[in-house]
């Protein structure tokens, strides 16, 4: 018998701080508590949204049917040979602590990644990444619960058919599996990853050319800290909007017209467009619509200015990308999820 909590309040179970209240809710630290209420939300044919942090979710007012929160702990370290380990999550620990800890256990891999709100649970789910690292380059496999057959199972890493802020957790099988534990494969040697250049440029003007781990985590904390809005501040959800990818053709095309563009070439002849240069350079930094704007120290991040909702949210963005459309041709899509669409 589960004891959902009725008309519960997610203010604080989301980013934005939007008001919004869920017409069921349960935070769950036990498979066999996630399986009991994943049965009652089956017999009823509720709409069922997974939670984690709230932290890559645009709430609106009212949540049909049911919310589970995955909130299980503990962390293990399951190998290690003294040079490579492999280290498990459960799906409900923060992200950004998992971190700290693995930097004190003296384990490498993910300290690009530090600060990013949210859970380990739902890393995966869009792949996430910042400065040159993407969560894929260092995960394992995946426990999840397979709600099509009712089951754990483990997806190992090619399985989750990672790519740029996308896996079939997000994609090809959205809502089938809830991932329960993250494995991830670490080094106990450090190797810098500094191909993103701002990092690599910070660390030199302080003087560091070869940084330490802690080093790494601690310019990746202050970069982070003095470009983007802290959530419980300043709602927010991180980056608003993917940076949008083109071929080669578009590519020298938006050069031609726009020789400042920021890009950065990827794989196959293409090229990443800097989503928030062409949102900066269409007007759009710091603007302010109804109680919702564009942060004004870094145009990707769209912000709550404290009593904004999801559809003034939403506004804003059709806005920005109409803008955006009609000044480049180009379609920029929305990171976070809607929720309900
Ligand atoms: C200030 C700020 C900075 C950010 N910076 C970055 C960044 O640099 N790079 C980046 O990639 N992202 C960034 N983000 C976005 C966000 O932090 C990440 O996407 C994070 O992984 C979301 O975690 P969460 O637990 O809050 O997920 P939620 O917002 O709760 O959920 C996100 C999605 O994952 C699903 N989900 C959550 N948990 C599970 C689970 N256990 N099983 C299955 N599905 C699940 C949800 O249903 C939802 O679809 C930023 C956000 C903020 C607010």
């Amino acid at each position: 018998m589960i004891n959902w909590q009725l008309d519960y309040d997610l203010t604080r179970y989301n980013s934005f701080g939007f008001t919004s209240h869920a017409e069921r809710f349960i935070s769950v630290t036990e498979i066999d508590e996630l399986e009991l209420a994943l049965s009652d939300v089956e017999a009823n044919n509720w709409p069922l949204l997974i939670l984690g942090g709230g932290s890559n979710l645009v709430l609106k007012e009212r949540i049909p049917g049911a919310v589970i929160h995955i909130a299980n702990t503990g962390i293990a370290v399951l190998a290690d040979d003294g040079e490579q380990a492999i280290v498990e999550s459960a799906a409900g620990e923060n992200w950004h602590q998992f971190i700290g800890h693995l930097l004190e256990k003296g384990l490498h891999g993910l300290e690009n990644l530090a600060l990013i709100p949210g859970s380990v649970g739902a890393a995966p789910v869009q792949n996430i990444g910042a400065y040159g690292v993407e969560v894929s380059d260092c995960l394992h496999s995946v426990t999840a619960y397979d709600r099509q057959n009712k089951e754990l199972v483990q997806l190992q890493n090619a399985s989750c058919e990672f790519s740029y802020r996308n896996s079939i957790f997000k994609s090809r099988f959205p809502g089938r599996y809830i991932i329960w534990s993250v494995r991830f494969n670490l080094s106990s040697i450090f190797t810098p990853q500094l191909d993103y250049s701002g990092l690599g440029n910070f660390l030199a003007g302080k003087g560091i050319e070869q940084p330490s781990a802690i080093e790494v985590y601690t310019a990746i904390c202050e970069i982070r800290s003095s470009k983007l809005p802290v959530p419980s501040e300043i709602g927010n959800a991180g980056s608003f909007f993917e940076n949008p990818i083109v071929d080669e053709s578009e590519y020298r095309r938006l050069k031609e017209q726009f020789p400042e563009l920021v890009a950065f070439p990827e794989s196959m002849g293409r090229y990443k467009l800097a989503a928030g240069w062409l949102i900066d350079k269409a007007g759009w930094k710091g603007a302010k619509q109804n109680a919702v704007g564009v942060y004004d120290k870094q145009a990707l991040v769209l912000v709550n200015h404290g009593d904004g909702n999801a559809s003034q949210l939403l506004e804003l963005a059709d806005a920005i990308k109409q803008s955006v459309c009609e000044r480049y041709q180009v379609s920029l899509r929305i990171e976070p999820r809607i929720y309900p669409i």
